[in-house]
């Protein structure tokens, strides 16, 4: 199977403030142009575009092309399941084969695994409940995404050694990262055999936005490299990675993506110090470290499209703008039928919920001033 996964969760929107209007003309060619260059692996969730990614890859995919073409990874929401029972999981595992219109799912994970959500899958059973459904042929292969640390990983792992592969965050910037700890948890990975498949790879699209003064060396050593492919040729250049997810968002992303890994070359150790320096610079700008993976704008009583305004700061906050005049407008217009910065009651819903483990109140706080007091 070739290496690309095409990741159904950033996809194109009609209107960028809800997250289920997907452009569904567009996907569709998407999907047919991953799938005619002889790409198959499509990965979706069930809180994905507010519930409605794996209905459309029923009616994009599933619908439309013999289930011996594709393979398809879902996923169980532990991290959303905390206070909930055993027969809710059997729900929801029965909802998701409906609503993607498959018998079987090929890969099927526990979505976000870290200490707290480890121990709401140990409260329901979960990896028994699903080791269940693979004694009965409903997922060919079991696994889990995870955003925490190597030793929590190491520990979930010596645990469960059914498993039969991980889901991991990482990528040339998050390598050395004490917070994510990619080379650590790929390290851990590998030392119980098991094979990665790479989320995040291009960082929730930062990495592929690189500011001049990054990208400019990397467009130096390989004119014809876009900047997005470096990070994914860095993932999909690690042994024991058997899947690199891109969560694409427009055609030329799946025709750029689609192209170089027909055969991608590897990095060389020149490329490698190249990125290595990259990140270097890159982590020193005064941006948020937010994937825009909205895992938190769910539970937000306020409804504040968290991501949303981290996006339009760290743009600002990188090119040096005070988030006056236009800036201010912008958050404005975003924040229209939301809610604001200065709404928020500090709840901490969103800190607990972040698989990135950032302190959203004190960014949240940071937008509050830039766009709303202008300091
Ligand atoms: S702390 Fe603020 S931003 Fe976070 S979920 Fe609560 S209200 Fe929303
Ligand atoms: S703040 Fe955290 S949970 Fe929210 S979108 Fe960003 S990375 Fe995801």
């Amino acid at each position: 199977m070739k290496k690309l996964g095409f990741g159904m969760f950033r996809l194109p929107l009609h209107d960028l403030k809800d997250q289920g209007k997907v452009d569904m003309s567009l996907v569709k060619r998407m999907v047919d142009a991953f799938l005619s260059r002889g790409y198959s692996y499509f990965d979706t969730a069930y809180m994905y575009h507010d519930g409605q990614s794996e209905n459309i890859f029923r009616k994009l995919v599933a619908e439309r092309y013999s289930r011996e073409i594709f393979q398809l990874a879902d996923k169980m929401p532990v991290i959303d399941m905390k206070g909930k029972s055993p027969d809710d999981q059997d729900k929801i595992f029965h909802d998701q084969l409906s609503k993607c219109g498959v018998d079987y799912f090929d890969n099927y994970l526990l979505h976000c695994l870290n200490a707290e959500s480890y121990k709401t899958a140990k409260s329901l059973k979960t990896f028994e409940y699903l080791s269940q459904q693979k004694e009965k042929g409903k997922i060919l292969r079991l696994g889990f995404s995870f955003h925490d640390k190597a030793d929590i990983l190491d520990c979930v792992l010596t645990e469960h050694p059914e498993v039969d592969f991980v889901q991991l965050q990482l990528n040339y910037y998050d390598w050395e990262d004490e917070r994510v700890q990619s080379r650590k948890c790929y390290e851990t990975a590998v030392r119980h055999g098991k094979p990665v498949i790479v989320m995040e790879p291009v960082k929730g699209g930062k990495l592929a936005r690189l500011p001049g003064s990054i990208a400019e060396p990397l467009f130096k050593r390989h004119p014809d490299w876009s900047i997005a492919s470096w990070a994914i040729r860095f993932a999909a250049s690690l042994d024991n990675v058997s899947i690199v997810l891109s969560g694409m968002s427009n055609l030329e992303q799946v025709l750029d993506n689609t192209a170089f890994m027909e055969n991608p070359e590897s990095l060389d150790s020149g490329d490698l110090l190249l990125l290595e320096k990259a990140a270097e610079v890159f982590s020193s700008l005064p941006a948020i470290e937010c994937t825009a993976c909205r895992y938190c704008v769910r539970g937000c009583p306020k409804s504040i499209p968290i991501p949303d305004y981290f996006t339009i700061y760290n743009r600002d906050k990188i090119s040096r703008r005070n988030g006056g005049g236009v800036q201010r407008e912008e958050y404005q217009k975003l924040s229209e039928g939301r809610g604001k910065a200065s709404d928020c009651i500090h709840c901490g819903q969103c800190e607990e919920t972040c698989p990135q483990h950032l302190e959203v109140m004190k960014w949240i706080a940071k937008v509050k001033k830039v766009y709303e007091q202008n300091e």
